[in-house]
């Protein structure tokens, strides 16, 4: 059902329903990040198993694609891949034929090799590969070296040393996931987020969501709220994980030219019509700096950006208005 009512009108109403439609609200810790689930079912029954079906399908995403699972098909991509084509879901292959068409799509700022060199960084240790480690590695940086074979539903490298991960478009890939099977239980009302990456499916109580994009230095304060209804919000900032030393902040998202964390920007915020798409970009925009960045955003035409540089000036796309 959509929701049109006032809040106290939906109230009195849902008192006169039989079926008690609600509010279903649940978090939980799933793919080393915060998942939080809300969503409105018009009995209590099909609520909860919706908010069941989110929780499980994030599991089952993560057991496929985790690179700490050695388990996973995708540990089992990164240990012998570079041997042989190794069999894998066609989901997962699907979804690295996507990352390399992001790949193209930013000239290579998005690129799931950067794990080559990346892996190299411990953010909760402090440590951190030597410049000769970085240099050894780049070599072994580029999407072209994945190879898929979509029909055989196969993954290989054409060289050694590479090592690929999907942290920068997995959960928002888990988020669209999940909305799509909620979508398949006739939710018509619900956001799913898992940690920086949300989804919006209708209005809430016939008002937009509204989505705060933090401030990187305060997770207290809140820079912008962004009205969402049916769209994604991802965010990447430099402040997620990270360690600083002699003045120098390292964190998680890498450039691939250089094997070292990307400096010119503090966060990126897209919004778009998908989670895969919107956390795909706002690593890739990271990567790509203000300029080309919001270059790329205009050109796309769906999607809209908000960038923290890091003097603190924030940045809007054309299609956001600001404030
Ligand atoms: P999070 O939501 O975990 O903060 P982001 O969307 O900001 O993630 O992406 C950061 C993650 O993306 C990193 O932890 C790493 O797994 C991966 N990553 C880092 N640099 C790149 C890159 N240049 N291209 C693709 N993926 C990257
Ligand atoms: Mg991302």
């Amino acid at each position: 059902m959509r929701v049109r009512q006032t809040p106290v009108l939906l109230l009195l109403m849902t008192c006169l329903l039989p079926a008690r439609a609600e509010w279903h609200h649940r978090e939980a810790a799933i793919m080393g990040t915060r998942i939080a689930v809300e969503l409105w079912a018009d009995d209590p029954a099909t609520g909860e198993r919706a908010v069941d079906a989110v929780l499980a399908e994030m599991r089952r995403v993560d057991a496929l694609m985790s690179h700490y699972k050695p388990e996973s098909q995708l540990s089992q991509i990164n240990l012998r891949a570079a041997e042989e084509p190794v069999k894998v879901d066609a989901e997962l292959a699907q979804l690295i034929v996507r990352a390399g068409r992001l790949s193209e799509m930013t000239g290579g700022a998005f690129d799931i090799t950067y794990a080559s060199v990346g892996h190299l960084y411990d953010y909760r240790a402090h440590t951190r590969p030597t410049d000769e480690q970085v240099a050894a590695g780049l070599g072994a940086i580029d999407w072209r070296h994945v190879v898929v074979d979509p029909e055989a539903s196969t993954v290989r490298f054409s060289r050694q040393g590479v090592r690929i991960d999907l942290g920068g478009i997995a959960k928002g890939y888990a988020v669209d996931r999940a909305i799509a099977l909620v979508g398949e239980m006739g939710i018509r009302h619900a956001s799913v987020t898992a940690g920086g990456d949300s989804r919006i499916v209708g209005d809430r109580f016939g008002r937009p969501w509204i989505v705060g994009i933090r401030h990187p230095d305060d997770p207290g304060r809140v820079i912008a709220r962004i009205p969402m209804v049916d769209a994604s919000i991802s965010t990447s900032g430099d402040y997620e994980r990270y360690f600083d030393e002699g003045g120098e902040r390292y964190h998680h998202i890498i450039d691939p030219k250089t094997g070292k964390s990307a400096g010119e920007l503090r966060s990126v915020t897209i919004i778009g019509p998908d989670a895969t798409t919107t956390d795909g970009l706002s690593t890739s925009v990271f990567v790509m700096g203000p300029e080309r960045g919001l270059e790329l955003v205009e050109r796309l035409g769906n999607v809209d950006a908000v960038i923290v540089r890091r003097d603190g000036k924030v940045l809007y796309s054309s299609g956001l208005e600001a404030p």
